[in-house]
């Protein structure tokens, strides 16, 4: 389908000067698949460290971004200031900021626009809780959090959507491949309504949650599945393994 296969490393608040360096010379130095796009998100603080010690052709992205320009907004990051440090991708909408830190569609959909209007690339977090797949409404509460987005925008050359299912996240409790693969044709069907036939062909859609060296070759083999947002896995040396599921 000609979907350049693409591999998300989220560090999530974790690391060191120190480890992450190590983490990310490890990663710069390993034989990695040509053909997989890799973008490392260390916690903002360690960007330009981590900036500094990866191999040019991996990009380096924010965790999160404000939606609005630079200005008196104590604590925030913005997309300007991401693109000057050369930060070429940003995740919005993961679900620990959602649910942990209330962050509403509106306010996701938002940052999503600012973002990609500064010229980000954008790995937009969507999934549902378990009480939402037990009562049916993963459909519903994924393409509700597409919406939010698409109604701002309609340009999604560099938006990969990343689903997420909030109950796989960091419980070692991974997605069937046939629960993923289900919701990720669901989400292509849903862009070919809703923004364009060729944003629904060309969109990277990723799964995350509990992704690991063992559970990666399975999921990769699936039609739309087109690589990997990976948390705790993506610390360990065996996070290269999940860059080369396609191998
Ligand atoms: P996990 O996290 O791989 O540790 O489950 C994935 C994520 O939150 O992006």
């Amino acid at each position: 389908m000609g979907r350049q296969f693409f591999v998300g490393g989220n560090f999530k608040m974790n690391g060191t000067i120190k480890s992450i360096t190590d983490i990310v010379k490890n990663i710069s130095e390993a034989d990695l698949d040509p053909n997989t796009e890799v973008v490392i998100a260390p916690p903002s603080l360690y960007l330009l460290v981590t900036r500094e010690h990866l191999r040019k052709e991996i990009e380096v992205a924010a965790q999160n971004v404000f939606d609005k320009p630079n200005g008196a907004f104590t604590g925030e990051i913005s997309a300007e200031q991401l693109t000057d440090s050369g930060i070429g991708w940003t995740l919005t909408g993961h679900s620990e900021r959602r649910v942990i830190l209330g962050e509403q569609d509106d306010f996701i959909a938002n940052k999503t626009k600012t973002a990609l209007e500064s010229g980000l690339g954008v790995i937009l977090c969507v999934g549902e809780t378990l009480e939402q797949r037990e009562s049916n409404k993963t459909l519903e509460v994924v393409t509700t959090q597409l919406k939010a987005v698409a109604d701002l925008t309609k340009d999604w050359s560099k938006v990969v959507v990343a689903y997420e299912p909030v109950w796989a996240i960091g419980t070692g409790k991974v997605a069937t491949t046939e629960q993923a693969q289900e919701v990720h044709a669901s989400v292509r069907k849903w862009l070919a309504a809703n923004i364009s036939q060729e944003a629904s062909e060309k969109t990277r859609i990723i799964y995350g949650g509990s992704v690991s060296e063992k559970n990666c070759r399975e999921l990769a083999k699936q039609s739309d599945i087109d690589g990997f947002l990976v948390g705790g896995a993506s610390l360990k040396p065996a996070f290269v393994d999940i860059i080369n599921a396609r191998a």
